[in-house]
């Protein structure tokens, strides 16, 4: 089923002396619970696209249909943890600042960070905690509002290589429990093909389709398992193949 679809997007900013094409007639749909990966060289338009459906921008042409109301958790870059707040408080502040710290979604968010192994660090503050860990934090304090979609904006391109393999399985394991629907942007291959359910791939800018990858022979594998596989090899190739090197 989806839950949205768009249809021939394309965007040009307007600044006072020039037009910056961003995005190039850009349709397709995102369906239900699934993990969509949109791949392309920084600056070709990525962070655009998902600005217009988050409506943080107006396209200039084409439009999004969707199937239901959109509530958008937003996982950032940088972890965005509060040094001066515990790992708790931390956790509780999306929902605090959308003023629903209801107890039922308190203890839901509670639940979580027990069930994702944070419990014993609930009162320790982000500097005591390593960047696996503040990851885990982050995601839980986007998946606290309950969201039916989560943007991931290249989210652990500030980690170390290590973090980054072993916090793949984690939120990988998290999304697909919940069954959220997730877009996740990269421009790491590897990171896509170990991620995803469908990645598709965008030209350098303006951003085009160039062509969209489905992933179900990994058989909702975990990052890890997937990484050893020779069928990550494969299509490891392939997509550097397509994917623009700028
Ligand atoms: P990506 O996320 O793929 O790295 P962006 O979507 O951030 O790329 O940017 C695509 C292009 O649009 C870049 O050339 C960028 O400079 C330009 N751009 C992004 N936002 C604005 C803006 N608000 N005004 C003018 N140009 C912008
Ligand atoms: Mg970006």
């Amino acid at each position: 089923m989806k839950l949205i679809s768009i249809h021939n997007l394309s965007k040009i900013y307007h600044t006072k002396n020039e037009e910056t094409k961003s995005l190039d007639d850009i349709s397709f749909d995102i369906e239900k619970s699934e993990i969509l990966t949109l791949i392309g060289p920084s600056g070709c338009g990525k962070s655009t696209l998902l600005n217009i459906l988050t409506n943080l921008e107006k396209p200039s042409e084409g439009n999004i249909e969707k199937s239901e109301e959109l509530i958008i958790g937003y996982m950032m870059q940088n972890d965005a943890l509060l040094p001066w707040l515990t790992v708790k408080d931390n956790a509780l502040l999306g929902l605090k600042l959308k003023g629903i710290a209801t107890d039922e979604n308190i203890d839901y968010t509670l639940n979580l960070i027990e069930k994702y192994g944070l419990k014993e660090f609930l009162n320790s503050y982000p500097d005591n905690l390593s960047g696996g860990m503040r990851q885990r934090v982050s995601l839980i304090r986007t998946l606290a509002i309950k969201p039916n979609i989560l943007l991931l904006d290249e989210p652990f391109s500030k980690l170390d290589i290590d973090s980054r393999l072993s916090i793949s399985d984690d939120v990988y394991e998290i999304i697909k429990e919940l069954g959220i629907t997730t877009i996740l942007i990269s421009h790491d291959i590897a990171e896509a093909l170990s991620l995803s359910d469908r990645i598709i791939i965008l030209s350098k800018r303006p951003a085009k389709i160039k062509g969209i990858l489905d992933l179900e022979n990994f058989n909702n594998e975990l990052p890890s398992k997937r990484r050893k596989s020779p069928l990550f090899n494969n299509l490891y190739n392939l997509l550097w193949g397509e994917f623009d090197h700028v």
